[in-house]
């Protein structure tokens, strides 16, 4: 006879039979390139997720900043049932509507120019590359100067010109071409210029090394360095950008309060666009739209009609909606909170950094409470997150991002504040006990 009990232990049992078995076909099968957690994820929701144990998680991760309108969304669903009945993929041999459409979206949000599509933040930076190289190649200008602690992709390219040891480690010898000086130092990208440079690319936010801010002075003055040496001066907003900060993309919101008409030459798109279906750009300044001319770049799938009619959707909802003043109203309060939490444990939570709903939450790595050494500060909090039922995104070594969707609710907002509480909470506690043991 099956008891009541018993019903809930077999199907417990077979659902850690599923967990396990997933598990295991990753460790048979996949390329072992990443560091998973120890979480099957199922189906999702808005902001929630479910692992396949029924569990329900606080989605604080948004995919790495990707899911823009969150999980299932109903209006994505329609996109891409009536464009896949209509016409998933054409060659970039013809001309189809969304295309030419969500290029003229892009521009309207940033300047005159032209749009590339592609399929990844790689890649797009990847075209980003090959503009500044093409727009150098007459007078021999290869070099392009970026900053220590980016992030611009795994290409080899992507890897040369970022500025972290750990991505290029291996993988020697390294693309030519690509220097870099300290993030926010003038002087040191001033002094790094020669007759062989030709481009300068900055993340206005830098994301994967643990949430840094451009400031108002460093983005202009490196506009005006670029003048002054005919540079191109290319930003990477892949994941601090579409919407994230409160505006289309970062910089324009570094720069709302500076009164002045600000352009970059060319800015690389990718993870929220498509709100989950692969999908990356690449604005070019009208000024340079022929650099790329016929038969220099292409790609096959990039911009294909199934992925534009769901990225001008994603535009859509989110005017519609006006999910950028969500995203930084919420984004602003979520951080004042944060932020004074800082100053009630700063010995557990040593700087609390963002703009809009991208944060980061620097914390102390030296306290008692992680007591893991095969495991990173960050990794542990974003473990112990996991245990109370919220999802986030380790950066560096001791930061813990929050990237979620552009249509978190106050409530989920402050859902997630509550448990970051209890874990800063814990953490203090932890450690002052262990330091009255020692
Ligand atoms: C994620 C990211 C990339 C790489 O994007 P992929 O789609 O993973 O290739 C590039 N630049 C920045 C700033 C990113 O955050």
């Amino acid at each position: 006879m099956k008891t009541e009990a018993n019903v809930q232990r077999s199907t417990f049992n077979a659902q850690r039979s599923t967990q396990n078995e997933i598990s295991e076909l990753f460790e048979k099968n996949v390329v072992p390139s990443y560091a998973r957690f120890d979480l099957v994820i199922e189906r999702g929701e808005g902001s929630y997720a479910w692992d396949v144990d029924g569990r329900r998680y606080l989605d604080l991760a948004g995919g790495i900043a990707v899911c823009s309108l969150g999980h299932a969304h109903a209006e994505i669903t329609a996109a891409l049932a009536e464009q896949s009945r209509k016409l998933v993929h054409v060659s970039n041999l013809y001309y189809h509507e969304p295309q030419g459409r969500l290029a003229g979206c892009i521009v309207d949000l940033i300047g005159p120019g032209r749009v590339f599509f592609c399929n990844s933040g790689a890649e797009a930076n990847e075209g980003l590359f090959k503009l500044a190289r093409k727009f150098g190649h007459a007078e021999g200008r290869y070099d392009i100067i970026s900053a220590c602690e980016s992030f611009h992709g795994r290409t080899l390219a992507g890897i040369a010109a970022t500025g972290q040891e750990k991505v290029k480690k291996g993988f020697e010898p390294a693309v030519t071409g690509f220097k870099h000086v300290p993030f926010n130092d003038l002087e040191s990208m001033r002094k790094a210029i020669t007759s062989s440079t030709v481009a300068i690319l900055i993340e206005p936010i830098q994301g994967e090394s643990g949430i840094t801010i451009a400031t108002p002075e460093y983005l202009i003055d490196l506009r005006q360095l670029c003048d002054e040496h005919n540079l191109l001066l290319l930003f990477d907003e892949v994941q601090a950008g579409h919407f994230r900060t409160g505006r289309f993309q970062s910089w324009q919101r570094i720069l709302e309060n500076e009164k002045l008409d600000f352009t970059p030459d060319a800015v690389s798109m990718a993870k929220g666009l498509g709100g989950g279906f692969p999908i990356g750009a690449f604005w070019i300044r009208e000024k340079f739209a022929n650099v790329l001319s016929a038969g220099t770049h292409a790609s096959t799938f990039g911009g294909s009609p199934l992925a534009c009619a769901v990225a001008l959707r994603i535009f859509h909802v989110i005017e519609r909606e006006d999910l950028a003043t969500n995203a930084r109203r919420l984004g602003d309060v979520l951080l004042r909170e944060l932020q004074m939490l800082a100053r009630k444990f700063p010995q557990v939570l040593r700087e609390v950094r963002g703009l809009g709903l991208m944060i980061g939450l620097e914390f102390e790595p030296t306290i008692e409470a992680f007591s893991r050494p095969d495991k990173s500060p960050a990794i542990q909090i974003v473990d112990r997150l996991h245990e109370k039922g919220v999802l986030t995104v380790p950066a560096a070594r001791s930061v813990v991002r929050l990237l979620p969707a552009l249509n978190l609710s106050k409530g989920e907002g402050g859902e997630g504040l509550r448990v970051i509480r209890e874990v800063v909470e814990d953490l203090d506690r932890e450690s002052r006990v262990e330091n009255r043991e020692s």
